[in-house]
């Protein structure tokens, strides 16, 4: 039996690289964010910036920091944030995505990439909490990210943070990502306030079948690794879940910097 109280499920935006300089009102509510949260034995992320076929958990007992973007100052890529890892935590994940049908791999020498540096280093700045990547499925049935958040959920009883890190809406091209504070494109707004009324409703399956059913989902989400780790955060936080909107906001015109915590 464990003694850990049930930890929440995050879902946190992290939009371009550059807020990882900090120095935002985003940056500023992440700090706060994570002062507010329980402090877990260990912290799994799913980011948008690692898909593959068959799902990876990262079980290197030291990841490395990958700066895995182009064109930014070289200030970002000076950060690094060297929490250590948990391969035993990444096979306790293995057992449980086996157990629920999934086939995953170990993968010891997987860092960290920005998606989930760039949120971590104002959540948990000491950098002194183990940190475990697990990779999105390259897939468009996005029903599987919610089972897979299903069977990641024991983990929350076992002091384990589950953090999702992608972004509600996610159009490179439709962003200006010269400025930063732009006033918010109506349909960006639009399918924004969509996915805060279904996250409220607990319509999770309905938020799977976005592409369908959103208004603007293929203009939200050209490609949808930016909203798949959402759907893996409310299959782990379950249908009876409270959820508390704990940012909401815009940054270059489109991209949603909604940030929601499950309890
Ligand atoms: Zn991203």
């Amino acid at each position: 039996m464990s003694s850990n109280p049930r930890l929440p499920v995050l879902f946190s935006a992290h939009g371009s690289p550059m807020n990882a300089l900090g120095h935002t009102p985003f940056a500023e509510r992440l700090m706060h964010w994570g002062r507010s949260l329980p402090r877990p034995t260990a912290i799994l992320v799913v980011s948008a910036h690692w898909e593959s076929a068959v799902l990876r958990v990262g079980a290197a007992s030291q990841p490395a920091t990958l700066h895995d973007f182009f064109g930014f100052p070289p200030a970002l890529f000076e950060l690094h944030y060297p929490a250590p890892g948990q391969p035993e935590l990444a096979a306790r994940i293995q057992t449980l995505l086996s157990g629920a049908g999934f086939d995953a791999a170990l993968d010891a020498r997987r860092g960290l990439d920005h998606g989930v540096w760039a949120i971590l280093r104002f959540l948990y700045p000491e950098h002194d909490v183990p940190v475990v990547p697990l990779s999105l499925l390259h897939t468009r049935a996005f029903d599987q990210h919610l089972e897979l958040g299903r069977a990641l959920a024991p983990l929350r009883d076992e002091g384990v943070l589950i953090v999702g890190s992608g972004n509600v809406v996610h159009n490179l091209r439709r962003a200006d990502l010269h400025a930063r504070d732009l006033p918010v494109a109506p349909w960006a707004g639009e399918f924004d306030a969509w996915v805060r009324t279904q996250l409220d409703d607990h319509a999770h399956a309905t938020l799977a079948d976005f592409t369908a059913r959103a208004p603007h989902g293929p203009l939200a989400h050209p490609t949808p690794e930016h909203y798949a780790p959402l759907l893996v955060a409310c299959g782990a936080a379950g249908p009876e879940a409270q959820v508390q909107h704990v940012y909401e906001g815009f940054e270059h015109a489109s991209l949603s910097m909604r940030c929601v915590q499950f309890d």
